[in-house]
């Protein structure tokens, strides 16, 4: 192992480790000896004082924005913090709360992290609304990097790649769903944040300067897609681009409904658009009808509000992409399908949906559910948006805004999706 190598490993520590011994080893970089790492200096951009202590170095380190596990009797505020990686940080501790350094393996990538999304996910992990939230967390999972290193066994990637990560990291590759190329169900999939791995350790997420992922689940970014708007496109993008391609709803001619124009949806009309159909946007906010149509090229707006619009569009549509992660009725809107017609669930509501199978039943509709897209899947998509030049509309935010940017996605307050510059909050010596 070359110095420049253990130079490496010892910046590797937040990245999401791996699946049952196939991920790193612990308690040592290589020869069995644990050292500890200096602390990086953070540019003053990052503004924190926490951060500003003397006699720390540059080399050997990394940093992240973490969320700490919440204090006892503490009102849950759940902001993220930046924080290096010491021998002693928290970010550090796997499931016995055992601190940790990982050791490259044959296969690996290392990434500079370039820009890392922020999707709705992150920010239900963040409240912890789903109730899972493995504390300390790193959130993000759409990462758009270079390769900076890889490991002896990799063929698919080599230094000056542009790539990307998205929302998991490894699975069980045995499984029927990994047989059958949808790793993305495999029932042990490792999530890229706030995720578990074989040997139980906490995944880190992609709000860090440097991810190490095995190259088989690693994309290749075009080279025509700007890397901060591309980074959606790494989980919404193919969470809406994977079932459209499944479920025949990217035929020529076809109509598509999109419900919700957020951070899913508007991505949704852009695919949608580029696939030759026709694209209808519907919204409870009557306001975005100029958005839906003038910028993003949807060919038609309906208030789901209004009955009287809805009704006007009954039974039109082949499909319907419903991206809406807060609750919402689904009888007005199926009533807009096709018999036969297929609405697909992207978003998730932390409170269940309502389904009246007479909705459903005496036209034969159908309801799916879908959960971003298989490897494969997010390539095919990237390669798709680069040949169409589709990105997601994205607000660029440094490291030192990610909570005002996370209140603001709370309340939509985003036209369509925050991106961390990462690199660029780091300085270009980080
Ligand atoms: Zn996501
Ligand atoms: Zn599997």
């Amino acid at each position: 192992m070359s110095l420049r190598r253990r130079s490496t490993v010892r910046s590797m520590m937040i990245v999401p480790s791996r699946y049952r011994g196939r991920g790193w080893r612990r308690g040592g970089d290589g020869d069995g000896r644990r050292r500890p790492t200096g602390v990086l200096d953070l540019p003053p951009r990052l503004g924190s004082e926490d951060m500003a202590s003397p006699g720390r170095n540059r080399s050997g380190t990394t940093c992240c924005l973490q969320i700490p596990a919440p204090v006892a009797g503490e009102d849950e505020q759940h902001p993220l913090e930046p924080r290096t990686h010491t021998k002693h940080s928290r970010t550090l501790m796997n499931a016995s709360n055992t601190a940790q350094f990982w050791v490259l393996r044959d296969g690996d990538v290392t990434i500079k992290v370039l820009f890392c999304g922020i999707c709705h996910t992150d920010l239900h992990v963040i409240k912890n609304e789903w109730g899972n939230a493995m504390y300390p967390v790193v959130p993000g999972h759409e990462v758009v990097g270079v390769v900076t290193d890889v490991g002896p066994g990799v063929t698919k990637f080599e230094a000056g790649d542009t790539v990307g990560v998205g929302y998991f990291v490894d699975s069980c590759r045995s499984c029927e769903s990994c047989s059958t190329g949808h790793e993305n169900y495999c029932p042990d999939v490792v999530l890229a944040s706030n995720g578990v791995d074989g040997d139980g350790a906490t995944t880190q997420g992609g709000f860090s300067d440097v991810v190490v992922v095995d190259q088989d689940y690693v994309v290749r970014v075009p080279r025509s897609l700007p890397p901060d708007g591309a980074a959606p496109l790494l989980c919404a993008g193919v969470t809406v681009y994977s079932p459209m391609v499944q479920y025949g709803l990217n035929a020529p001619g076809k109509r598509l409904g999109v419900v919700g124009l957020g951070g899913l949806g508007h991505i949704a009309v852009k695919f949608g658009k580029a696939f030759g159909m026709t694209v209808t946007v519907i919204s409870s906010s009557p306001g975005k009808r100029e958005e839906a149509i003038e910028r993003l090229g949807a060919d038609e707006f309906l208030v789901s509000s209004d009955p009287e619009q809805m009704k006007a569009e009954a039974g039109t549509m082949d499909g319907i992409i419903d991206t809406v992660s807060a609750w919402h009725p689904l009888a007005a809107l199926l009533e807009l399908l096709k018999p036969m017609g297929q609405m697909v669930l992207v978003g998730v509501p932390s409170k269940p949906l309502e389904l009246p199978a007479f909705a459903v039943c005496p036209s034969g509709k159908r309801v799916a559910g879908n959960g971003v897209g298989s490897v494969g899947d997010c390539q095919a998509m990237l390669d798709f948006a680069g040949e169409h030049g589709i990105t997601a509309d994205v607000e660029v935010v440094g490291m030192d805004y990610v909570n005002k940017a996370i209140e603001r996605l709370e309340r939509n307050d985003v036209r369509y999706r925050f991106v961390v510059d990462v690199a660029g909050s780091l300085g270009a010596d980080a």
